[in-house]
């Protein structure tokens, strides 16, 4: 369920009619809701209710924005940050430290550093030796970096192959086979204290099946840990729930996920931590953009629109879909080409797709656009960078302003060596 609805024949953005912000704050641009957000962070919650304790984090990298992570933070959620720049805006949105936990195969020396100066809950490590530098570091500080061990369990998540990320091929994790040894290892340094495991398996799973094998396979490993001697106090589900991106389109609901962990983790007698990032804010927003014109094609109209890949990049990037909707449909449909002004083939949302007749200057929404939409964006073809508005309500504010190509162009040089 979602705030953006018709009504008397425009789309609104809960209480907002969206040619209203399309008028103030131009176009493309990026729409988020507030109550949507809020929904969607509650029901996740709620199906995990059968726990106990269940620690969640929002997966940063779905949608960093400050105004995103504030409202979720009022909800109680931490973050899972995979930078030193997501951690920073974990902690400026109002995350606090300790319910901050730190992803990433590739964290460097300063992001390590960093996380343990502003005293995060857990890192999350990908290797041995991100392991034996986390230790030293922290023993040069004089601190305990508290850590769970990512296992890469060889599980097929059934999803987009840039997304999956728990095959024994991907780069992230250790594998299972290794996983007793390192973590046995990594316990006995000072410097770090080891209570857990994490898993990660993909995003966007269509599946609960996937993620069931998986999570016994962490409980397998639970139980050989303890039987070696090591303490485990924690285990890192990860996120990776997907959401519809076609209207009607079914996939397991969160009341289902949750039931489905219960079952399989009733005697594991640890701490469960969740890293949901698409299914709290992916159908919390949509990307406005008005029709530039529509071009005559050979066998269909091209429907040329003022929002680029550089702006949404997934339909590009992995062939996504996303519905494409009037904002204010006449009832007539038609089946067009929808594409961007970028010159690149692949800046192309949709073929041969059934939609709303539309004519130059029409407004239009790509929804499903709140995660990994505006935190993808690029300024490709010296295009400036997408503008971002929530709304609560009637009201609505711009939080992220759109940045002019001019205003990039301001950080680059010419050096006077070329003359
Ligand atoms: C991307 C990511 C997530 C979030 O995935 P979603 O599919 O958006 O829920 C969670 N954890 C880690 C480590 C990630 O890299």
């Amino acid at each position: 369920m979602d705030h953006f609805q018709l009504r008397d024949g425009v789309l609104y953005a809960e209480d907002v009619p969206m040619p209203v912000i399309a008028e103030d704050v131009g176009t493309p641009v990026y729409i988020y809701s507030r109550a949507t957000l809020v929904r969607h962070a509650r029901v996740f919650r709620d199906a995990l209710s059968g726990l106990k304790h269940p620690h969640i984090a929002f997966a940063v990298k779905a949608n960093p924005n400050l105004a995103v992570l504030r409202v979720l933070a009022n909800e109680g959620y931490g973050a899972d940050v995979v930078s030193g720049g997501e951690l920073t805006r974990a902690l400026a949105a109002g995350m606090k430290p300790e319910d901050i936990v730190f992803s990433g195969v590739g964290k460097t020396h300063a992001e390590l550093q960093q996380g343990l100066e502003e005293g995060i809950g857990q890192f999350n490590i990908e290797s041995e030796e991100e392991g034996y530098e986390l230790a030293a570091i922290a023993r040069r500080m004089g601190k305990r970096a508290a850590c769970a061990l990512r296992v890469n369990p060889d599980v097929d998540a059934r999803t987009h192959e840039k997304i999956s990320t728990g095959k024994r091929e991907n780069k992230f994790g250790v594998p299972l086979d290794k996983a007793q040894e390192i973590y046995t290892a990594l316990a006995g340094e000072d410097g770090l204290d080891m209570r857990g495991i994490a898993i990660h398996i993909g995003s966007q799973l269509a599946d609960l099946e996937p993620l069931e094998t998986a999570f016994g396979k962490v409980g397998e490993l639970i139980a050989a840990l303890r039987a070696g001697g090591c303490t485990v106090t924690h285990a890192d589900l990860g996120g990776g729930l997907g959401v519809p991106y076609k209207a009607g389109e079914e996939l397991p609901q969160p009341a289902e996920y949750g039931a489905m962990v219960e079952r399989v983790t009733k005697d594991w007698d640890v701490t469960l931590m969740f890293e949901p990032g698409r299914v709290i804010a992916g159908n919390a927003g949509v990307l406005l953009t008005r029709v530039i014109r529509v071009k005559r094609g050979i066998e269909r109209p091209f429907v040329v629109v003022d929002a680029a890949m550089n702006d949404l990049a997934r339909p590009a990037m992995y062939g996504a879909w996303h519905d494409f909707e009037a904002v204010e449909p006449t009832g007539e449909k038609t089946i067009s080409h929808i594409v961007g002004p970028i010159c690149e083939t692949g800046d192309t949302f949709a073929m041969d797709r059934e939609c709303d007749v539309l004519t130059a200057d029409d407004l239009a929404v790509f929804r499903t656009a709140g995660a990994y939409g505006a935190t993808m964006a690029s300024s490709y073809n010296s295009r400036g960078f997408v503008a971002e508005v929530l709304v609560d309500g009637d009201k609505y504010a711009v939080v992220a302003d759109r940045i002019a190509a001019g205003a990039i162009m301001d950080a680059e040089r010419v050096p006077d060596w070329l003359d």
